[in-house]
């Protein structure tokens, strides 16, 4: 698009893919070069703690191709924590103007980069391949995923379904993604909420290209707790609704008691018991309640996300409002 062609770098997880990045990642990489003429293009992947031989064959891929680098980690970090490490070696290591992460089975369709590429040469800063039809997961997997989505969207107020983590990030937005000081990360949904001007891209999720997928439903089930709460603090709020809830059951049990008492139906001693019960448990629950408000003010206040992000080029010569100046940005690390 103009005389200098702006560094593209291409983020990949792996774990324990060794069957498959021989072939994935040379062919991501290809893709990548053909959306991107004239464009160096880097392709950064980040071995998560791999047993298999992944980190042998990356150094073999790094040999054959000098575009291709890797990193690897100590132990299984999980794949949040391999995207991070991508995109700081991104930003901080090469002048990429734009970075993709993409999976490395092949899953994300590579073709789709000229297209997002494209969006974002229009000014597109974040554009993000969403699902139009969930691949080859089981029954179970898909109503697990849907039914994580549909909380979490009403908890959070974002809108993730069909969302994955296949997307182009402006250099702009990753180095405002990497000032947010939270240590739980969940990177499609930081990216949402960072709210840069996104443009959705649609595909339909092809089968693996081998291997098997790295997640058993109990992890994904501990991630979807855990990306829940680090966004929401909604779930504390549960507290003081069954405190309240078992207030007012047992204001009718109480007055049914004194009631039973007063007809002298009650068993000797009943009464007493009952309503003991019942004042404490709903006074405790209502206190777990409030204390889990100030946990959730506190939650909020440690994430120490800025208050908000200036859009970009809305503010005269800054180009990384945030970024540019981390000692003044609202941002504590
Ligand atoms: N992955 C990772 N760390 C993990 C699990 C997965 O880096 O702990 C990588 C994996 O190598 C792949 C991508 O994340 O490139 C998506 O993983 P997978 O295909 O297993 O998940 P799914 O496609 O079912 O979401
Ligand atoms: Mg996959």
């Amino acid at each position: 698009m103009n005389a200098h062609p702006q560094r593209i770098a291409l983020v990949v997880p792996v774990y324990n893919e060794a069957g498959l990045i021989a072939r994935s990642l040379p062919e991501i990489l290809a893709r990548a070069r053909e959306a991107a003429p004239g464009s160096p293009v880097d392709l950064i992947a980040v071995d998560d703690g791999s047993n298999d031989g992944s980190r042998a064959s990356l150094a073999a891929l790094s040999e054959q191709d000098p575009a291709i680098h890797f990193l690897s980690f100590t132990r299984n970090f999980g794949k949040e924590a391999a995207i991070h490490a991508g995109l700081v070696q991104a930003v901080e290591h090469t002048d990429a103007a734009a970075v993709i992460v993409i999976d490395a089975d092949l899953q994300h369709p590579p073709e789709l980069m000229g297209q997002m590429l494209q969006h974002w040469r229009d000014g597109a800063k974040v554009v993000e391949a969403v699902k139009v039809a969930r691949g080859d997961e089981g029954a179970l997997r898909g109503l697990a995923a849907r039914a994580f989505y549909s909380a979490f969207t009403r908890m959070s107020g974002l809108r993730l379904d069909q969302d994955t983590d296949y997307k182009l990030l402006d250099r702009e937005v990753v180095l405002t993604a990497l000032q947010l000081g939270e240590r739980a990360r969940f990177f499609r949904g930081i990216v949402r909420w960072l709210g840069f001007p996104t443009v959705q891209v649609p595909f339909v999720v092809a089968p693996r290209a081998g291997g098997s997928t790295n997640w058993s439903l109990r992890s994904l089930a501990r991630y979807a707790w855990r990306n829940l709460t680090s966004f929401s603090s909604a779930p504390l709020g549960l507290v003081t609704t069954f405190g309240a809830v078992g207030l007012v059951v047992g204001g009718v049990l109480a007055v049914k008691a004194i009631v039973d008492k007063l007809q002298g139906v009650a068993l000797s001693g009943f009464s007493t018991v009952i309503l003991l019960q019942v004042i404490f448990s709903s006074l405790i629950l209502l206190s777990l309640g409030i204390i889990g408000s100030y946990i959730a003010l506190i939650y909020d206040e440690i994430k120490g996300r800025p208050h908000y992000i200036i859009r970009p080029g809305d503010m005269t010569g800054a180009r990384q409002p945030v970024a540019a100046k981390p000692e003044q940005a609202n941002v504590s690390t």
